[in-house]
């Protein structure tokens, strides 16, 4: 398979008046070629920044401040701001849950294709065309050639996602990272844009970084999981392993509140309390104002992993070591 990513210890920090506050604190994944992971959590637990990161693209005032993140074998993080721009919609592309976020509401969707392409390619004008036109029959868009001519405004939701879909195709990338790209869509077109994500993830042998609070989806498309909490991964492993037997209590919240686990006409089984802000992270394990199964060290130590099932899997919590 070959190794694409490595997230080593990468720690993020974001610079306040009062001081350098710890948003992302010793993140450690992997991702061969070809494979697919989900970053799964509620809203603040870090899945966005980390995703960012990966690209450069942390908005201040946070900054990466420990840890590498290796592309290929390169560390991104001690590469000039012009060498991970010129990977970044090359080799990695990311898919934003606003897709007007990648696209500009006054070119034709054909000028933005071009550019792209010519942002990164040494190709003729015409040249870039035909690989457009290529990309958006295989996001399944009929009438390519009309439909270069047209802008964003003229497209629905779900349309729109699709080209920005082709638009992270253009050069071939052999990483996608995809924040929440269906949330903004209907729930009929949430399962045709993540079908077709995953077909063409598997035909291009593309890796897939999927970041969503949506665990069902998550459970579709992916082969593993990270499960994140207040800026650290709490557990992580095969998704199949996760989703039929959650280990960390967090884990277990977010399965135990889909909509498909509650018995009908019943509430959601929604985890009592909030994710913690960046100045109210808790001492000890950060989850445990919010746990069932918290012990007396729970409030004092932080949980260290427990490597579990031929380190396939791993978890961080005290009530696992202690069992
Ligand atoms: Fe709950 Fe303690 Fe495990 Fe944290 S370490 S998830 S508080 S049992």
């Amino acid at each position: 398979m070959g190794r694409l990513l490595e997230v080593d210890n990468l720690e993020i920090k974001f610079a306040l008046r009062f001081g350098d506050l710890t948003a992302i604190n010793g993140v450690s994944f992997t991702l061969d070629k070809g494979e697919r992971l989900g970053l799964v959590g509620e809203s603040g637990a870090g899945k966005s920044v980390t995703g960012f990161a990966i690209i450069n693209l942390i908005s201040k005032p946070g900054y990466i401040s420990g840890g590498r993140i290796l592309f290929q074998g390169r560390d991104l993080t001690k590469m000039s701001y012009e060498g991970v721009r010129q990977i970044r919609g090359d080799r990695i592309s990311m898919i934003f849950q606003d897709p007007m976020m990648t696209l500009n509401p006054v070119l034709t969707v054909g000028t933005q294709m071009i550019e792209t392409l010519l942002a990164h390619r040494n190709m003729t004008v015409r040249d870039a065309e035909a690989v457009s036109i290529e990309k958006l029959k295989k996001v399944q868009i009929s009438s390519p050639e009309q439909r270069l001519k047209q802008y964003p405004h003229e497209f629905s939701g779900g349309m729109r996602q699709r080209i920005v879909i082709a638009i992270a195709l253009l050069t071939g990338p052999e990483l996608i990272i995809a924040d929440e790209p269906t949330t903004a869509l209907d729930v009929t077109i949430q399962a045709e844009i993540m079908d077709l994500l995953l077909g063409l993830c598997e035909s291009e042998n593309m890796g897939l970084i999927l970041i969503t609070h949506d665990l069902a989806v998550v459970s579709q498309v992916t082969e593993k999981i990270a499960v994140m909490y207040a800026g650290k991964i709490v557990e992580s492993g095969p998704t199949e392993r996760i989703i039929n037997d959650p280990l960390h209590p967090y884990t277990r919240g977010l399965i135990n509140a889909l909509p498909e686990v509650a018995e009908p006409g019943t509430r959601l089984n929604q985890i009592p309390g909030m994710m913690p802000t960046l100045t109210s992270i808790p001492k000890g394990c950060s989850f445990h104002p919010r746990c069932d199964y918290r012990l007396d060290v729970c409030e004092t130590e932080d949980p260290e992993f427990i490597y579990l099932e031929n380190n396939k899997r791993r978890v961080s919590c005290h009530y696992w070591k202690n069992k």
